[in-house]
This record gives C-alpha cells, structure tokens and sequence, in this order.
C-alpha cells in the first residue's frame, strides 16, 4: 500500500546524525561505563513539590478530559508570565498549551505554511526542525549560521534565501551552540521578516537557562508581536520533560485556528499536567534558579578547564544545557573525533555535524552529568584533543 509523501519523507531520508548516540547506548545496555554526554536532559527529577500539586490534582479529580486549548488557569499563568517577561500584552486567548514545545513547533508550522512553501530555518538546528517542517507539507530550507559568525544569525543571508519563503524558525539560547542572539541580530532578523513579509516562529523553550547576557523575546521588538510565533514549554525551565506541556504564544486569530487543529490532533493536554505546570510557574523564581543551577555551576567548570589549553575552542558558552566545542585543530571533522572519543575514552559527545552543516568540526557537549564526572570526563576530551592535535601537526 502507498503511503503519502509528507509521511515517508519527514526526516529526509539518510542518516539521522544520531548514530554516535546509539552507538553509545549499546555499550551502556552491554554493561560498559559510558559517559553521556549527548541528550539535553536534566540528571535530576521533576521537583516533588511539583509532582505533589499533579498529585492533589489528579485527586482531586482532574483527570477527565481538559479544556482542549488549555486550562484558564494555565493559558492566564502563561499569558502573564510572557507579559512580564517581554511587556507585551498577552492575555488567554494569545496562548494555546499543547503536548510539549515540540507540538508547539509543528503546530506554528501547521498555521503558517501551506504544502509547497518554503519554510527557513537556521543551521545549525535543533534535530527536529527540518523535519517538522517537512511534516506539515512544506519545504524545509537551511540558512547557515557559521561558526565565522558566531553562530549569531546574519541577516543577508537569510534575505538571500528568502525566495517563496512563509516562515522563519529561530532559537534562542540556542541549541545546539549555547549562544543567545544578540539584541542586534534579533533586530535584523526582524527588519527582514518585516521585509520580506515573512512569519517569526521564536522557539524559546531554553529561555530561563541564560548565563551570560540577556533573554530577548523578538515578539518583543518593533511591529513583530503581529508576526511572530514563540514556542515555550515547561520541559527544560521545570525538568518536565515527560509531561509534555508548552505552548504557543501569537497572535488571538492564529491561536483560534490552532484551536481547531487541537480539537482534531491532540485534543489537549491532561488537566493534572497543567495543574502543576500552573503551580510551576507561580512558584518563584528559587525554583527555576535550582533547575538551572548545575548547568550554571558545569558551565563554569568548563570555562576553567578550557582555559587552561588552547587546543580545543569554546564557542561562547551563554545559555542552554549545551557546550558547543571547536575541535578543529586535530584536523578531525566532529564526527570522527566523537566516534574516536567514544572507542578510545567511553566518553559519548555529539559531532556538530548532526545538527547541519554550519556546525562541522565542531562537538557538542551536554552539561548532564553530575559536577565531578563532568569535569574529569572534559579534561579527558581536551587531553585527547591535544593529542590527536600533535599528531596531526607532526603528519
Ligand atoms: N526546542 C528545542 C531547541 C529543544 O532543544 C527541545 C527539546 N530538546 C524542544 C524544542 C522540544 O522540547 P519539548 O517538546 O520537550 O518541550
């Protein structure tokens, strides 16, 4: 039997870029010590006082099915909490809460694109991006973002990519790199959205993890709350990963048809989820301050130990769970270094490579392991690298 094309060709057939991981998985399920240091997941838990405001809920009988664009409760939490984070006005009907930051992303896409259009996104990207893209029917086209420009995007190059293009996917703090756009390049990105008559969809699930500078949603900016979509969840600010709970914030007319591609999708999110996402997000900053915190403690472990070596390049390291790590000097690309790692130190990175091209020659560590392996795991990577280094000088 066929089946249809947006199906079968969501990831775009190839390797996915994700092998070194799987590679790594195997060894741990054959008993191997491995250190992971690939996945952006938190090695801590859900904080209980969260699960105990799930807990009362579920009790409490909200276990039914939920308001499908969301809770009051939480739609209202989010709208403010945007409000004051940005001083744009929002209120409930510019939120729509969805299964987590990733259905957000698709959903954007869903109300933005028809079958056909071109939809941009930055490279180096999020591993899901050309794919959700490609999932709603249009055609996902790369705009590079070099490690020559410090992973900061240029506004030319996107102007010149910009043909038949809808829509623009940007991230800040960004994954895969760690960096945070500048007040700059977020002005020039949306001079030329405005430009180019081009939707924004802002993804900024990694917006409560900044270590240096400043978060700036580009809803924010001039004119731009009109065409822009931002995409937040409670996966990484909240270490709820599996709860599945994010949103899309837009414009009321966008997020009354996203209401109906909920009612024939999702059907929304369960209430006990959104309950403790609510309590979450009313909880006071402490509690995001303590999520972040080994990131922010590891991030400043890895300042110090690559200062000590000038092997290895730190691309500047200012917010997400994520060190993107420059590994050129050993005349390695980031996959051949990342799989050489693993063989040789059972260290498991990620090469720049599987998050596009802009990223080659380049690794990208995740800060997910506790304080002390972390630290001794990074020193065994730049000892590694200074000796593949010395021994490509030497050929
Ligand atoms: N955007 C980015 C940049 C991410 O890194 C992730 C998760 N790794 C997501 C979106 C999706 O997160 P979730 O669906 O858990 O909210």
């Amino acid at each position: 039997m066929r089946l249809s094309e947006r199906i079968t060709q969501i990831t775009g057939g190839g390797s996915d870029g994700w092998d070194v991981f799987y590679r790594a998985r195997r060894m741990l399920s054959e008993g191997q010590a491995v250190t992971e240091l690939t996945i952006g997941e938190h090695d801590t838990r859900t904080d209980p006082s969260i699960l105990r405001a799930m807990e009362l809920s579920a009790r409490n009988g909200h276990t039914g099915y939920a308001m499908v664009p969301g809770t009051d409760l939480l739609r209202d939490t989010v709208a403010a909490r945007v409000q004051t984070r940005t001083g744009v006005p929002t209120f409930r009907n510019n939120v729509l809460i969805t299964p987590g930051g990733q259905a957000a992303l698709f959903a954007a896409h869903m109300a933005v694109c028809d079958p056909g259009d071109v939809g941009l996104y930055l490279d180096p990207y999020y591993a899901t991006y050309p794919g959700t893209i490609r999932g709603v029917g249009a055609v996902a086209r790369a705009v590079q973002t070099p490690a020559d420009d410090a992973f900061q995007p240029q506004a030319e190059r996107i102007d010149a990519a910009a043909e038949g293009a809808v829509s623009l996917l940007i991230n800040t703090p960004n994954n895969p790199t760690g960096v945070v756009y500048s007040r700059q390049s977020l002005g020039a990105v949306a001079d030329v959205c405005k430009r180019r008559d081009l939707w924004l969809i802002s993804d900024e699930v990694y917006d409560t993890q900044v270590w240096d500078g400043e978060h700036l949603s580009p809803r924010a900016l001039p004119d731009m709350a009109e065409r822009t979509l931002v995409v937040g969840s409670m996966s990484k600010s909240h270490a709820m990963t599996g709860s599945r709970c994010g949103w899309v914030v837009g414009p009321e007319e966008v997020i009354a048809h996203l209401i109906n591609l909920a009612t024939h999708t999702t059907y929304g999110v369960p209430g006990f989820v959104q309950d403790a996402s609510s309590f979450a997000l009313t909880a006071g900053v402490e509690l995001e301050e303590k999520i972040a915190a080994p990131f922010r403690r590891r991030r400043s472990l890895a300042m110090d130990i690559l200062a000590s070596q000038n092997i290895v390049g730190l691309v500047p390291a200012q917010g997400a769970m994520y060190l993107m790590l420059d590994i050129r000097a050993t005349g390695m690309s980031g996959d051949a270094f990342a799989n050489a790692l693993l063989d040789a130190h059972k260290i498991a990175v990620m090469p720049g490579e599987s998050f596009g091209k802009a990223a080659a020659g380049h690794i990208r560590v995740a800060m997910t392991v506790a304080d002390e392996r972390f630290a001794v795991a990074l020193k065994t990577l730049c000892e590694f690298a200074s000796h593949l280094a010395r021994k490509h000088a030497a050929e």
